[in-house]
């Protein structure tokens, strides 16, 4: 443990599960057990509940249904019942662009007014999901947009698989009743890359992530989701055996120096204690390797000693590495390393035995690539201060 100084908060607010008496309570993102106390607490009957919680799951994440009154396999006054206690709400698109290399990015609108972003990245035999897991984020990575925003909120459960539902919804990626079962997915794999640690939003990313792996559903494998962290040492032991997903770490440099100023939760677990962590993770989760990302920043991190340094750091850890050039936004203190400089840093660790794949920026155009996020709103917010600044009213 190093210097614990840093003042590092995970203390921002969550909504509650339970809402008050008189409103209706949403079903996304409850685990089964959870449904199923909701269910009992709204007078299903505790011997048929196991069995209701089975058809209304189905129906909510296999059918993509959102109208109780859809469930044709429920008894009408059943189902008048559960749209007079529930709700099957997800996350509201705001606005959605798409890039010229067909990158897709959502603003969504979630309780409270906040706002999410969710990309979709379609790929040759794959499309990746990058979900989001707070507004904004506690931690201040300097290289990294939503570091910047202020409004912090942790999501709840239902408003992470929410937005896995918004993206189906958008593609039209629900079965049709009677179609053959189409084997090639349009989200086949879910990153939880987009704004905000996971790791300091833990039981609402868990709950989340069972209810799209659960088999009866959604039904993603747990080999197809991939959490990224900046470090929260603590937590990633845990993530490994209640959620048993790939795990990726924004690792980024190769002294505690340097990663002090990019990576800020480097001041409280620095690189040896991460590394420690790391090493368990494999074992735990029976996954077969890590991915160490690394945001290649010119004249920053990215000399052949760092490169070599790094594979050094690392050795003995199941690994693949992924440099990501790194994405410009407005005011950013950083530039992207020269191409060449990139390949050279990659050669190395290729050479040292590790898969070294350099991430391709997708959907920059649209603002929509790694560490790009921030809420429209958050932007506009700031545009609006800097117009009264050039205007001499700031
Ligand atoms: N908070 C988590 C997950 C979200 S960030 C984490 O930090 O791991 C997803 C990845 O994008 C991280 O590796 C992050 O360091 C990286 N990233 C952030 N800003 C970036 C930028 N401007 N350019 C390239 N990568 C960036
Ligand atoms: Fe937060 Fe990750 Fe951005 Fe760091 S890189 S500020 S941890 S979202």
């Amino acid at each position: 443990m190093t210097d614990a100084t840093a003042p590092i908060t995970q203390d921002v607010l969550t909504l509650p599960r339970k809402l008050p008496e008189g409103d209706r309570m949403n079903l996304v993102g409850l685990t089964r057990d959870q449904l199923r106390e909701a269910l009992i607490a709204a007078g299903t009957a505790e011997k048929q509940a196991k069995m209701r919680v089975g058809q209304i799951w189905q129906w909510i994440y296999h059918w993509g249904v959102r109208d109780f009154s859809a469930m044709t396999n429920l008894a009408k006054d059943y189902r008048a019942m559960l749209a007079e206690k529930f709700t099957i709400d997800v996350p509201e698109i705001v606005s959605k662009q798409v890039s010229a290399d067909g990158t897709r990015k959502y603003l969504l609108r979630i309780a409270g007014g906040h706002e999410v972003e969710t990309v979709y990245i379609p790929e040759e035999n794959r499309g990746t999901l990058c979900i989001s897991s707070q507004v904004g984020c506690t931690l201040t990575c300097s290289f990294c947009h939503t570091g910047t925003q202020k409004l912090v909120r942790n999501l709840t459960a239902g408003e992470i698989v929410g937005q896995v539902m918004v993206a189906r919804d958008d593609l039209g990626e629900w079965p049709e009743p009677g179609a053959p079962k189409d084997e090639t997915r349009l989200v086949s794999n879910i990153v939880l890359m987009g704004m905000g640690e996971p790791l300091y939003n833990f039981e609402n990313v868990r709950d989340a992530m069972k209810v799209v792996m659960d088999g009866e559903g959604l039904s993603l494998s747990r080999r197809r989701i991939t959490l990224s962290t900046s470090g929260v040492v603590p937590e990633i032991a845990r993530a490994a055996e209640e959620i048993g997903c790939l795990l990726a770490v924004s690792f980024h440099a190769t002294t505690d120096e340097v990663r002090d100023k990019l990576v800020p939760i480097n001041k409280r677990w620095n690189i040896e204690t991460l590394l420690n962590a790391l090493r368990e993770y494999p074992r735990l989760s029976n996954s077969e390797r890590i991915t160490f990302e690394y945001v290649m920043l010119k004249g920053v991190n990215d000399t052949d000693e760092d490169a070599k340094r790094l594979v050094k750091l690392i050795r003995g850890i199941p690994a693949k590495i992924n440099l990501i050039p790194f994405n410009e936004w407005p005011g950013a203190p950083y530039q992207r390393s020269d191409w060449e400089r990139i390949e050279a840093f990659a050669d190395i660790v290729y050479k040292a035995g590790y898969a070294s794949p350099i991430r391709t920026p997708r959907g920059e155009d649209i603002m929509a690539a790694c560490g790009q996020l921030k809420s429209a709103t958050e932007r506009a917010r700031k545009s609006r201060a800097e117009i009264a600044a050039e205007a001499g009213l700031g």
